[in-house]
């Protein structure tokens, strides 16, 4: 049996990113180590650190003025390091309100002392649209924080609000890669790895110089001048997770870079998407225009028929379609490295399912 994985991440990982890595695993270049063994100061991992921001930066067409950071501590610690690094001037940032994620990223700006203000929220229709930013008042924010794909609720700005002079700083960690912007549009963007870019572990920082080091004595671990300076090897980096993601860098490159994930993401997406419009039996409650590419949450309305079909979808190989509990129903995952016979064999198995079911 073929098994899919739609995690919402860790996630599906490209296969032959996989059987690279095995065939790496006990002697990396011959060198007699293992990857996971190698020193960070070694000219080994100096090729594998070097190779990766140099993949990502010709991916995402990266401006020579900007820096690229490889951090630990997920997307979750960049919610506190935007801040502190980039709210210097106005202590203040603008929100746009679209779930749980850009939710968490305006908690921790307050946790540490920058004013949120939620520029505008779709929370009282279950963030099934995007919020839109009208009238932003210049001079008052340090940047404005968006989330450009909701994980949980399956939304993706698919056009970049423009903020005018105010910076704007976005979330990218679940359609990094998988769907073209303009990095020059962002003053600062944030991915954790896990879900287009390998594994759990990574967090990569993407910011114009000119932001950086407004403050002095950050404490280090969260402080992007002294990570630019140190080249991201202040301490100890994840060594795996940043040879994991060169791997899948180059696979994306192979693949035919970002463009290519974007048309294939397109396809992938709206083959689940005209099947689920076109059902009698389940609803894609998001907005035509504003719906994800790579998380595509669906429901019943009936929770009992709900875990029926996820037990089912389970044993025939189609794992990790739970909605989030926030949510509920079903979500299918559909990053870059998900194939397009697994969003075929999950069009399959729903359509089997309701045909049953009538
Ligand atoms: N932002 C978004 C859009 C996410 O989907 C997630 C995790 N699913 C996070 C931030 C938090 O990432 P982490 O768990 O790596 O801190």
């Amino acid at each position: 049996m073929t098994i899919y994985n739609f995690s919402a991440g860790p996630a599906t990982m490209p296969q032959p990113v996989i059987q690279q890595i095995k065939d790496d695993l006990p002697s990396y270049k011959n060198s007699g180590m293992s990857v996971m063994e190698i020193s960070h100061r070694s000219s080994l991992f100096d090729g594998i650190i070097a190779d990766a921001e140099q993949d990502l930066r010709d991916l995402m067409n990266i401006p020579d003025n900007y820096k690229v950071l490889f951090f630990q501590g997920g997307g979750t610690l960049q919610f506190t390091a935007a801040p502190l690094n980039l709210a210097t001037k106005y202590h203040r940032i603008g929100l746009l309100d679209s779930g749980h994620w850009a939710d968490r990223a305006g908690d921790e700006a307050s946790r540490v002392g920058v004013k949120v203000d939620v520029l505008d929220s779709t929370k009282d229709i279950k963030y099934t649209e995007l919020p839109v930013l009208k009238d932003l008042k210049q001079d008052t924010y340090d940047y404005v924080h968006i989330t450009t794909n909701n994980t949980i609720e399956g939304t993706a700005y698919s056009k970049i609000p423009d903020t005018g002079a105010t910076e704007l700083v976005g979330d990218q960690s679940s359609n990094f890669l998988a769907q073209q912007y303009k990095v020059e549009d962002f003053g600062a963007i944030m991915a954790g790895a896990q879900k287009n870019l390998g594994i759990a572990g990574l967090t990569i920082v993407i910011v114009r110089d000119d932001l950086i080091g407004k403050v002095k004595n950050l404490p280090s671990m969260v402080d992007y001048e002294l990570f630019a300076k140190k080249n991201s090897m202040f301490n100890t980096p994840p060594v795996f997770a940043i040879y994991a993601a060169g791997l899948v860098l180059k696979w994306l490159k192979e693949q035919g870079g970002v463009p290519e994930m974007e048309r294939r993401n397109l396809k992938k997406s709206g083959l689940l998407y005209d099947y689920l419009d076109n059902s009698k039996l389940f609803t894609a409650p998001v907005k035509k225009a504003d719906r994800s590419l790579t998380n595509i949450p669906f429901i019943t309305g009936d929770p009992d028929v709900d875990a029926d079909l996820i037990s089912k979808a389970t044993a025939a190989g189609l794992l990790n379609i739970k909605g989030h509990r926030s949510v509920g129903g079903m979500r299918a995952s559909l990053y870059n490295a998900m194939p397009y016979e697994g969003a075929q064999a999950l069009v399959d198995f729903l359509e089997k399912y309701e045909a049953d079911y009538w």
